[in-house]
């Protein structure tokens, strides 16, 4: 058997990955244990209001205070490396909650993706991861890699041969025989294979489960059907709930929503009310019932046309240059079409009461890692105001990637994970891409590689 399909009583021991203790190699760079950064301004990820002439008091790399500068001071006699950025807005590292560390955003699809030797997609992991990480990215939840390339990514950093922002690791996918993903390395059929997939894969390190629920681009798929049957993928969620993790789920079909909701599913990505015919329909009690469980939806507006760098910028880029052939224009119209269905179905979503949270989905298809700021714009160029969009890509992508406890806002206790830009983001979100400074733990990252 290749190790690529997932069988029941499998023959592959994977050893767990995630048994690297982090060392933060870093840590010991700065001869202080303090660190004060004061900032023209402070955004806290949360919404609170913003502070002007602010301070954060760092402990290695915890937030040990945060407030207004003069309230804010080192312990007697301690010494205190200083940050002054009186012009700059300091707010938390952003949260990408979908990201493919694997992807090229070249526009390959995931079936050509998925023939590259894992060798190879660990070290363009460690590219994207460190692309990610200088752009002000501090933590990621990867939601899906093939086989254990994510994981060994992640145990690289924590050796301290690569760098990279946080991870929250799905390692493989799970999916349906021939289903969304299925070529990353897990097909698993009935209660008990889906309940032994999610045992197999935790006991490798994953954080979460991530689940094709419907198909997806994937050529043996069918992205208007769902693929699990509700009781496979209530069986994958109680086995990672009663394992202290979390699912995520994606859907590209309101069937293959509604099973979601039923299961038990934490976070619902892309979330688009396609009928089995490709009609797209929007169902508001759907939508409602999405609100009343708290599941989060990450609504991928890059992936759907939104945002600097994708299809439909490199398509209208191309017009203005030397023109579209017809079947380019249909498809560019095609685009236009999905786009303001996405835009009207996002809305209603959020006017029924959805957690939206930010994920990238980059490197996949034609998104490239490092530019998270622009689905933060997507989201503000479709209804919220830059204070939510800064929410939806800090703490509630923290909470719905269940790493809230440590990271997403700037408040006592938490990491010491903090973006530094020059504007105001708040009153223009574009501010975000100014960035001066990122620290990660408490250190000071040494950005080379700016999208
Ligand atoms: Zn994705």
């Amino acid at each position: 058997m290749t190790g690529m399909q997932f069988r029941s009583g499998s023959e592959h021991i994977y050893p767990q990955s995630g048994l690297l203790t982090p060392s933060w190699r870093n840590m010991t760079d700065s001869a202080n244990r303090f660190k004060l950064i004061r900032s023209g301004a402070l955004v806290d990820g949360t919404g609170g209001p913003v502070i002007e002439r602010a301070a954060i008091l760092i402990e290695n790399d915890v937030i040990r205070a945060v407030g207004a500068e003069r309230e804010v001071r080192p312990p007697d006699g301690a010494d205190v490396s200083e940050f002054d950025y009186p012009g700059q807005t300091v707010l938390p590292g952003l949260v990408d909650c979908h990201v493919h560390l694997i992807g090229f955003g070249d526009g390959r699809s995931g079936d050509e993706l998925a023939l590259l030797p894992d060798e190879i997609l660990t070290l363009q992991a460690a590219r994207n991861a460190r692309v990610h990480l200088d752009s002000g990215v501090t933590t990621v939840r990867d939601c899906g890699a093939k086989n254990r390339t994510t994981l060994m990514l992640r145990d690289a950093v924590n050796l301290g041969i690569a760098t990279g922002p946080r991870m929250v690791l799905s390692g493989r996918p799970l999916a349906i025989i021939g289903g969304h993903l299925s070529y990353f390395g897990v097909q698993a059929t009935g209660v008990d294979e889906c309940r032994a997939a999610v045992r197999q894969l935790l006991k490798e390190g994953v954080d979460f489960i991530k689940i094709t629920a419907t198909g997806g681009s994937t050529r043996t798929s069918f992205p208007f059907l769902p693929s699990f049957n509700v009781e496979e993928l209530k069986a994958i969620c109680d086995e990672a709930h009663s394992l202290g993790k979390h699912t995520a789920a994606h859907c590209t079909s309101s069937q293959g929503i509604a099973n979601a909701i039923d299961a038990g599913v934490d976070t619902i990505i892309h979330a688009i009310f396609n009928e089995p015919d490709g009609r797209r329909v929007f169902k508001p009690e759907i939508a409602e019932r999405i609100a009343e469980r708290g599941i989060y939806v990450n609504p991928t507006l890059m992936a759907a046309g939104f945002g600097a760098g994708g299809r439909v910028e490199l398509l209208e880029e191309k017009r203005a240059s030397d023109g579209l052939a017809p079947d380019e224009q249909a498809s560019l119209d095609r685009m236009y079409r999905t786009r303001d269905e996405g835009i009207a179905e996002y809305v209603a979503m959020r006017e029924a009461g959805v957690t939206m949270v930010s994920g990238s989905d980059s490197a996949w298809s034609h998104l490239k890692m490092g530019r998270f700021q622009a689905e933060l714009e997507a989201n503000v160029s479709s209804g919220m105001t830059p204070s939510e969009a800064i929410i939806s890509g800090t703490s509630d992508a923290a909470k719905s990637s269940w790493i809230d406890d440590q990271v997403g806002s700037l408040q006592v206790g938490k990491k010491a994970d903090i973006l530094v830009v020059d504007g105001n983001p708040t009153t223009d979100i574009r501010a975000l891409s100014n960035v001066v400074d990122v620290f990660q733990n408490g250190n000071l990252v040494e950005r080379h590689n700016l999208p």
